[in-house]
């Protein structure tokens, strides 16, 4: 078979050149331009299996039926969007999941998004100038996004991974690199890393207004405690009331303060994510579920 040839796409059967194929991994054949146009564009298909394009095209089908269902039904105004360079994010607090919006994404077809959970950390990337066009210190800037993600490395060894099946661990995609101003002296990022230490729970107030605001009312971190402490008090409360009063509704209350206080104290330990992870459980279920 000569290199010109057509052969058949492993996942559609459609006989493709050589131009408009990529090889799978293990030898398993090729993929063709259109089965790759259903992929997501943060995965390289030559590091996967048939079968595991398979799974991922089906995962990308329901992603799409969820950024439809979900996502693009929000009021505009409710969505905080941090876009420079034509690459940014779409944020979208009330389910709790973002969108990527680059030039790569509308040449797929399938939207997806992502959980806030799913975030582990993130912290700007600086590439230096190397070019002699500029006479700036960094050809590009931007944040990079590390998630959690159940998938192993391309390459790397056999063997348990973690998070498996947990929602608030991407499947896919390990890092998110998101670009936010070329030809810069520093870091730029057009207000998103701002956004997400709000969302969290790193954001300080520097301005004067907020500073004399944290002197009187104690910073974000310091009301998060104060929040956690009076629900654990009110769970206690609550639960000394219904032993004396032996009564059904104050167990009741008890229990759902107890609840709140329990996920107050674990949203201040995971920077709110046991928040985010809850929210957007109960949209998948909706969505996926029905
Ligand atoms: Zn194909």
């Amino acid at each position: 078979m000569g290199l010109f040839s057509k052969v058949p796409c492993a996942i559609c059967g459609n006989n493709v050149g050589f131009l408009s194929r990529k090889r799978l991994v293990n030898k398993e054949g090729y993929i063709c331009k259109e089965c790759e146009k259903k992929c997501s564009e943060f995965i390289n298909v030559g590091h996967f299996t048939k079968v595991e394009i398979e799974e991922h095209i089906k995962y990308m089908e329901k992603q799409n039926k969820l950024y439809y269902e979900a996502f693009e039904p929000i009021d505009k105004r409710h969505i905080s969007r941090f876009v420079s360079i034509s690459t940014g994010l779409e944020f979208a607090d009330e389910i709790a999941m973002f969108k990527v919006v680059s030039p790569k994404a509308n040449k797929k077809v399938y939207q997806e998004l992502f959980r806030y959970d799913q975030i582990n950390h993130y912290e700007p990337y600086y590439k230096e100038n190397n070019g002699s066009n500029s006479d700036k210190k960094y050809s590009e800037v931007g944040l990079t996004i590390y998630l959690n993600c159940s998938r192993r490395g391309f390459g790397e060894a056999e063997g348990s991974v973690t998070g498996v099946g947990a929602r608030n661990f991407h499947p896919y995609v390990k890092e998110l690199q998101i670009p936010t101003a070329r030809n810069v002296n520093e870091f730029s990022h057009v207000g998103l890393k701002d956004y997400l230490d709000k969302l969290f729970g790193k954001y300080e107030d520097n301005s004067v207004i907020g500073s004399i605001k944290s002197s009187f009312v104690g910073t974000n971190k310091e009301r998060a405690e104060m929040k956690a402490a009076a629900e654990g008090l009110k769970a206690l409360g609550n639960l000394a009331k219904s032993k004396i009063t032996k009564s059904e509704e104050d167990a009741e209350k008890s229990r759902e303060s107890a609840e709140t206080f329990k996920n107050d104290a674990l949203d201040l330990a995971t920077g709110n994510r046991a928040t985010y992870t809850k929210i957007a459980n109960e949209v998948e279920d909706r969505i996926w579920n029905k």
